[in-house]
């Protein structure tokens, strides 16, 4: 059931709290990527055209011991401010008698950050004595934020419970993407499936083995279920708690109507290290002392063939080390073949989202899913607790 969203009802006039997901990395007291910024604006701009006062709120990193000014929010007002063109307040505070002036002076269309909400412990707690300081704020509540939705905290699903509530734009199109993907997908539906740990992303493998047509596995996650299969992958990294659950996963794409792909070959090092020797091996003959640092050649063939054939593409974690040029060849096989096909493309996951922005591909994907864990757990089937806390849409 789609979710009420900014459009569905009357903001006109109001205050307006939003949990965006303004967690962007810094550098030297700068925003150096505001990808997440950007991608609060539709919601921004459309509140702020309808004279609402507009009080976002986020989290930024995970400060320790209460407020930290290395996680303070101001370089985030600073750069909004600068996206939209009119100068953005700032608070010290998430809540308080300053906060609440501060909302009182606002005017119509004019945007105010609260600090980091991180900075208050009462946050991941969800705790309902720091939901009412919210509460007391606005006078309607909208989560822009589908990537902290998995989190049941004050600002991400507390305040849903307390005020009347609806999605944002980005959230909307994250539920949009997503839920098309796992409910009616075009096929062939393939599903390429990289990273660190199979235990991180042993229920997305089960899901995807059910929904796709193609399961293609690459990254170190491969070497763990090659090995589970039995074969000898050297000195590769396993994760050895793994094996168990690859097992599993196995015998499940046995008996499932979908091919279960993984590498036929592998670009290896003497070494984890970028000036290591390197050769090509394949899947089932990796020297010992050696380790798979990255897909080789003709599995990247391979794989970004069956990505150009797919009628609709999801790609999560990388085929290889794609922080070191010499193994980033995999990832961007796959990222510019995803980028070529004709299919809908969805890419999610932090690092693969870095991959395709590294590679400036970003504009050739049809969604880009900031989700990152959120998404996963989407596709695992949990319900998150800052979208379930949102009302449904009115059927019409
Ligand atoms: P995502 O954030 O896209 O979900 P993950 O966090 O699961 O992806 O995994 C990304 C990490 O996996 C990267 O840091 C990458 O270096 C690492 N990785 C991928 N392939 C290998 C490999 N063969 N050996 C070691 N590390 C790998
Ligand atoms: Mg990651």
């Amino acid at each position: 059931m789609p979710k009420k969203t900014v459009r569905d009802v009357d903001v006109a006039g109001k205050r307006v709290l939003v949990r965006v997901d303004f967690n962007v990395p810094l550098k030297d007291g700068h925003v150096s990527d505001d990808t997440r910024i950007r991608a609060s604006l539709p919601t921004i701009d459309y509140l702020r055209e309808r004279g609402c006062r507009v009080i976002l709120m986020s989290h930024l990193g995970r400060p320790k011991d209460g407020p930290d000014p290395a996680f303070s929010l101001d370089p985030v007002a600073a750069r909004l401010g600068q996206l939209l063109g009119v100068p953005v307040r700032k608070v010290n505070e998430l809540t308080g008698p300053g906060v609440e002036s501060a909302v009182g002076s606002m005017a119509p269309g004019e945007v105010l950050l609260l600090e980091n909400s991180r900075f208050d412990p009462r946050e991941k707690k969800n705790d309902p004595s720091l939901v009412a300081e919210l509460a007391r704020l606005g006078d309607l509540y909208v989560n822009d934020a589908f990537s902290a939705a998995h989190r049941a905290h004050a600002t991400t699903a507390g305040l849903a419970a307390v005020l009347p509530s609806c999605a944002g734009f980005q959230m909307e199109k994250e539920l949009e993407a997503l839920d098309s993907l796992l409910t009616a997908p075009r096929r062939p539906f393939v599903v390429v499936l990289g990273g660190a740990k199979v235990t991180d992303k042993i229920k997305v493998i089960a899901r995807f083995l059910d929904l796709a047509d193609q399961l293609l596995i690459g990254g170190a996650m491969s070497l763990t279920l090659l090995k589970a299969s039995g074969v000898s992958v050297g000195a590769s990294k396993v994760e050895e708690e793994g094996l168990v659950v690859a097992r599993e996963a196995l015998a499940k794409a046995g008996i499932s109507n979908c091919d279960l792909v993984l590498p036929r070959d592998f670009i290896v090092a003497d070494a984890f290290a970028e000036g290591a020797a390197t050769q090509v091996a394949a899947a089932d003959a990796i020297p010992d002392g050696w380790m798979g640092l990255d897909i080789g050649p003709r599995t990247a063939t391979d794989f970004a063939s069956r990505i150009g054939g797919a009628g609709e593409v999801f790609w999560n974690g990388p085929m290889g080390v794609f922080e070191m040029p010499p193994f980033a060849g995999g990832t961007r096989s796959v990222a510019e073949a995803m980028a070529a096909s004709t299919g809908i493309t969805v890419v999610g996951g932090g690092d693969s989202v870095a991959a395709v922005n590294k590679f400036g591909l970003a504009d050739k994907i049809d969604h880009i899913s900031m989700g990152g864990g959120a998404a996963l757990e989407f596709i695992e089937g949990a319900a998150l607790p800052g979208v379930v806390e949102l009302p449904d849409k009115e059927p019409v």
